[in-house]
């Protein structure tokens, strides 16, 4: 399996820029002009240059070069020619003569546009509390777009020192992966320098009132000059810049280092919970990695508009707004959650990713599982009441659902172009890969595995490594066959499921694996898989004698593998702790032991996996679905708001299956299951705002929230409408009167119920939303109405500038997932099909049609094939694939089931 990656990795060679220039250092030098949307530059790039030559390529890209030339040592220039290669993002300098081997300065001159593509250097914008608008200028390099902002060797082992300055309005904010190290009004003899130096929009500075200042800079268009300083030694990837109007909390110090977060004006009252999650995950990463954070500053910086999540440039993360900025007294749990995992994930990826980093793009998928399996730690750490690690199964089976199909793909692949790397940013390389680290920690032990980190990164700081570098250090600190077990993981798709066959009356166990796939078994008689996959898993097992237990661990590395007990047991259970990445399955009898004292016997993570290996078995047809639905009622007495989620994830499922005469039957069951559960933790808002960080019952309130959706929308109970109303009135009054989980479940309710007066509400709600949270929800709930004409309106939004590009492709997905509103929007996605790709975000693009899974119906499966087949998305076709898989996945489900779908499931 890596041999194979090691020969496909030679054919890449065409995409990588020869090692025979090395950049050592970067001066590089900015000047936006946010007002135009231009920007100009030179960069000096100090370099070693291996053997002579007369010719240099580098990375470039939408770039005008304006001249180019070498100087050396002692100031001899000898200027180039300048060729561009648009195809492969190059720039090539051609030299007059010859460049004899050692060191020299290439330094290029350029200009470029300030895009609005949320990626390279772009323009944000927002308007104020006082209707102003501002506009910024953001970077956004990861993978592959440092080279549309200036010249540069932009492949992460091309590692070097950034020495950035840009030359900005006075009153502007610019901010950088380094501190500043000086910085002038253009043209004024008054320098601040070292310490000292603040931005020059200090709102502490008694002197002059701010509109003063800015007035007179307005006024006299005055420019300054702002020096950061070197940073570390660091790949192109994860330079930073950001530029334009926006405040800063008071730094907080921890462990030396200065954190601050950055907002857009008026909204640092929002920064409040971020600063601590910041605070508390860095002095945990300090002491996890045993190596001291290597920048010298920390800003994190909330952007109106960004492609991502968040992004991890060193000492200056930049955030969409909703993963940094909460109001603690209004956001629900699993708001809270984002936040947290969002900015500690981006803080073990100054370790992970900035100070030891991937060779190349195929190791990207380390960096990030590395990082979500980080951020899980840090936020359990920080607040244990969570229980992260349990809610992390949902993160584990979003990895099941994609890792099931034939289209899926290993962890680690083989990237050659750029556009492969874009495409690696997903449910794999994040949830998958952070589960199957989690299998492994969970298998070796935390403490021995957490040593085979640290001597990783001890290892090889400020360089660059493949991904067996990790497995071999954590071999060395654990004694264990951590690369053989691992590889197995990493180089093939897919997962296994564990079947357990009772022998000798159950004294032994034959556990046997084989892969899992959704698409049943007729459907892919055509490829052959199974016999070629084959994984090492390390069970872990709980087996039952009575009221004693006895839990053992066993690497299952062939076919099959038995476990031998010391007498029969009653039952056993192959994934205890809920940690691994496989499936099990057992036989009737075997499970209905299994399930017999379910509460007790099981954990909640444990319970959760039993559930959704049946509801996976239901969907490939292992097992019928009246089975699982048999199954499910079992769980009506559930408490655990994790387990929840499978049991209402198969609701929702099913819920995009029913046809009309079958809806009745889909109700009858939803309220059955819920509504006994709702009953249990009430109704009725207490009025208590719960949300109080980590507070135990902001948990149990996420749970309420979760089955007041369901029992008010599929089920569609009237009492739950109608206390829906009333927590909405008393909402509008009111922000914090309300208990945050609710105040979102009863928006969804709303709108599944509503009428145009409350569109129009909800449309109002959404334009003056005070915080992301509330901004997001009112948005999403314009995708939830049922009424087609209001569902149009919505669409109309994605592309006429009323919801930001960041989002409107979300959007778009949300009202393909709606079951009303599906044909409608896939009919609008089709028909503005260039626009829609021309204006968003290129990563955004795959993610939208997602929504293609809810067009259950073979005629639309047709039509989507047929969709994409003419045109192809450039850098999703793999999640494209995907996607359509998962839509025949459904169908055929659909059409297996339709005798069971047609009778009331109650009687099941
Ligand atoms: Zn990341």
């Amino acid at each position: 399996m890596s041999t194979e990656t090691r020969l496909l990795l030679d054919e890449s060679v065409s995409y990588r820029l020869p090692r025979s220039v090395v950049p050592e250092r970067y001066d590089l030098h900015l000047v936006p002009n946010i007002e135009e949307g231009t920007f100009s530059g030179n960069v000096g790039i100090t370099c070693d240059i291996v053997a002579d030559t007369d010719e240099i390529a580098l990375n470039s890209l939408d770039l005008i070069i304006d001249a180019g030339k070498a100087v050396d040592d002692k100031g001899k220039e000898i200027s180039a020619e300048v060729t561009l290669d648009a195809d492969n993002e190059r720039l090539k300098l051609t030299f007059g003569e010859t460049l004899s081997a050692g060191r020299w300065r290439l330094q290029i001159d350029f200009n470029g546009e300030l895009n609005d593509k949320l990626h390279g250097f772009y323009r944000s914008s927002y308007t104020d509390e006082n209707g102003v608008k501002h506009t910024l200028a953001v970077t956004q390099c990861e993978p592959t777009d440092a080279r549309r902002i200036f010249p540069c060797f932009d492949e992460p082992d091309f590692k070097a020192v950034f020495k950035i300055s840009v030359l900005v309005d006075s009153q502007a904010v610019a901010l950088s992966n380094s501190p500043i190290e000086s910085q002038k009004i253009e043209g004024s003899q008054s320098e601040k320098t070292g310490k000292s130096a603040k931005s020059a929009k200090d709102p502490k500075d008694p002197k002059e009132s701010k509109s003063a200042k800015s007035a007179k800079a307005a006024r006299t268009g005055e420019k300054k000059l702002v020096i950061f300083k070197e940073t570390m030694k660091m790949s192109t990837y994860l330079v930073a810049i950001v530029v334009g109007h926006l405040e800063a909390t008071e730094p907080v110090i921890v462990d030396g280092c200065p954190i601050r977060v950055w907002t857009p004006a008026g909204k640092t009252k929002l920064a409040k919970f971020s600063e601590k999650v910041a605070s508390s995950a860095l002095s945990f990463f300090n002491r996890y990695y045993g190596i001291k954070y290597p920048g010298e500053k920390l800003d994190l910086v909330a952007v109106p508009d960004f492609m991502f999540g968040a992004m991890e440039n060193l000492g200056c993360v930049i955030f969409r707004e909703n993963a940094l900025l909460l109001d603690e007294k209004t956001a629900a749990q699993q708001e809270l959650e984002r936040v947290a995992d969002v900015v500690a994930h981006e803080l073990a990826h100054m370790w992970f990713g900035d100070l030891a980093t991937m060779r190349w793009w195929n190791g990207l998928w380390l960096n990030e599982a590395f990082a979500t399996f980080m951020q899980m730690l840090a936020t359990d750490d920080w607040q244990p009441n969570w229980k992260r690690w349990d809610t992390f199964g949902a993160s584990r089976g979003a990895a099941f659902s994609t890792d099931g199909l034939l289209s899926t793909r290993p962890i680690e692949f083989t990237v050659r172009k750029p556009e492969d790397a874009e495409g690696m940013f997903d449910v794999l390389t994040y949830e998958k890969g952070a589960s199957v680290l989690r299998m492994l920690e969970q298998y070796l032990g935390a403490e021995p595995y957490r040593l085979g980190i640290a001597h990783y990164l001890n290892n090889h700081k400020y360089g660059n490594t493949e991904t067996t570098d990790l497995w071999d250090a954590i071999e060395e600190k654990s004694n264990q066959p951590v690369r053989q077990m691992m590889d197995s993981w990493i180089f093939q798709g897919g997962y296994p499921i564990l079947h357990a066959s009772r022998e000798e009356g159950g004294q032994s166990w034959l556990i046997t694996q084989r892969r899992f796939f959704y698409l049943p078994e007729e459907k892919r008689s055509h490829v052959k898989q199974e016999s070629v996959c084959r994984y090492q898993v390390p069970i872990m097992y709980t087996a039952a004698f009575g009221k004693d237990r006895v839990a053992g661990r066993v690497l299952l590395s062939g076919n099959s593998t038995e476990i031998k007990l010391p007498s029969a047991a009653d039952w056993i259970l192959l994934n205890a702790g809920g940690h691994g990445f496989y499936r099990c399955a057992y036989s009737d009898d075997d499970l209905a032991s299994l399930t017999k004292d379910v509460f007790n016997d099981l954990s909640a993570i444990e319970r959760f996996g039993l559930l959704s290996d049946l509801w996976a078995s239901a969907l490939n047809g292992s097992i019928e679905l009246k089975s699982y639905l048999r199954q499910s009622y079992k769980f009506k007495a559930e408490t655990d708001k994790n387990v929840w989620t499978v049991l209402i994830g198969a609701i929702n499922y099913l819920n995009q299956i029913v046809g009309k005469g079958q809806r009745a039957s889909l109700k009858e069951y939803a309220k059955e299951l819920v509504m006994p559960a709702l009953e249990r933790t009430g109704i009725a808002d207490t009025g208590e705002s719960s949300a109080k960080t980590g507070d135990k019952d902001a948990v149990k309130e996420q749970l309420r929230g979760m089955l007041f959706t369901v029992a008010g929308t599929i089920a569609e109970s009237s009492e739950v409408v109608k206390e829906a109303e009333a927590l909405y009135a008393q909402y509008k009054k009111s922000r914090t009167s309300v208990s945050p989980a609710l105040a979102a479940a009863a928006v969804s309710v709303l709108s599944y119920h509503g009428d145009e007066t409350l569109y129009k509400d909800f449309v109002q709600q959404f334009k003056k939303a005070t915080t992301p949270q509330e901004e997001e929800r009112f948005m999403y709930a314009l995708a939830g109405f049922r009424d087609k004409a209001l569902l149009a309106k919505t669409l109309e939004k994605t592309l006429n500038g009323e919801i930001r590009t960041q989002n409107a492709p979300y959007v778009v997905r949300s009202v393909m997932l709606n079951p009303w509103g599906r044909e409608m929007a896939w009919a609008y996605m089709k028909e503005n099909w260039d626009k829609m790709v021309k204006v968003y975000p290129v990563v955004m693009v795959p993610r939208m049609c997602e929504g293609v899974t809810g067009l259950i119906s073979e005629d639309l499966l047709l039509d989507v094939q047929d969709h994409f087949e003419k045109n192809e998305v450039r850098q999703g076709h793999r999640t494209i694939s995907q996607h359509m898989e998962k839509l025949a996945v459904a169908v055929y489900f659909k059409t297996r089931e339709q005798h069971t779908l047609e009778r009331s499931w109650l009687k099941y």
